[in-house]
């Protein structure tokens, strides 16, 4: 049977970086949201416009759009061993949606790691993000510089910083996660699917809990 994994976690506390690594190990699909979204955005769709708006005020895009991208998405041949579900769902109509399609393909959600962190540090990752321009490789200014500033060490594509990573939409991006995705984290709680991980801790330590707990 497939394997979805849900990452859950406000923004800055490393659900990109980790979903990265451990599609690596795990060798199922990084399936983001918000670099759909952005590749939408970069193909000028009518889809990236839309979100756009939504997007640059730091807020979150309509359930409707955002479901059917996850939907087609997810049916996609890359997808039959399972996904690593990173930004979505983020609202508890996005995860009823989602339980509903992952039946339609006989799978449910497997489990849920929470990764937690402090508002400071969080705002202090998102303003230091460099975001590489090919693929949304994922770099910190401090904590995890390119080789050479700038470029991105796997593609050599340039690095850019996100518009939505300013430090007023950072604030506002957090309290909509503590509005509309909080209550996921008691909906997965209920079910005996949540684990609950230190976010504040290194790439290294978090990626050896979240083993940890996949394992189970
Ligand atoms: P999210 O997808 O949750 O918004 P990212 O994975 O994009 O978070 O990480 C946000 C920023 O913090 C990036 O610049 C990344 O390099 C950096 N980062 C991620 N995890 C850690 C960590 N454990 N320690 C220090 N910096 C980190
Ligand atoms: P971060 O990794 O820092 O949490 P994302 O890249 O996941 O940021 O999301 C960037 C923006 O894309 C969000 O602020 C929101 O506007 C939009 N977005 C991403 N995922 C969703 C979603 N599941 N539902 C609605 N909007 C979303």
């Amino acid at each position: 049977m497939a394997t979805f994994i849900v990452l859950l976690g406000p923004p800055g506390v490393g659900k990109g970086t980790q979903a990265k690594i451990l599609a690596e190990t795990t060798k199922l699909a990084h399936v983001s949201s918000g670099d759909l979204f952005r590749e939408n955005l970069k193909n000028q769709t009518e889809l990236g416009k839309l979100a756009k708006s939504f997007m640059d005020k730091g807020e979150l895009v309509p359930d409707g759009v955002t479901i059917s991208m996850i939907r087609d998405r997810i049916s996609r041949p890359d997808c039959e061993a399972g996904a690593i579900l990173d930004g979505f769902p983020r609202t508890p109509a996005q995860a009823d949606a989602l339980e509903t399609m992952l039946s339609e393909f006989g799978s449910h959600v497997d489990v849920v790691p929470y990764i937690t962190g402090d508002e400071s540090v969080l705002i202090e990752r998102v303003s230091g993000r460099w975001t590489c321009r090919a693929e949304g490789h994922i770099y910190h200014q401090k904590f995890s510089p390119p080789k050479k500033a700038g470029v991105c060490d796997i593609d050599g594509s340039e690095l850019y910083q996100r518009d939505d990573d300013k430090i007023e939409t950072v604030t506002k991006r957090i309290h909509v996660y503590l509005e509309q995705t909080i209550p996921l984290v008691e909906y997965y709680r209920k079910d005996g699917k949540l684990v609950e991980i230190d976010g504040m801790q290194t790439v290294e330590q978090v990626t050896k809990e979240l083993l940890v707990a996949l394992k189970k």
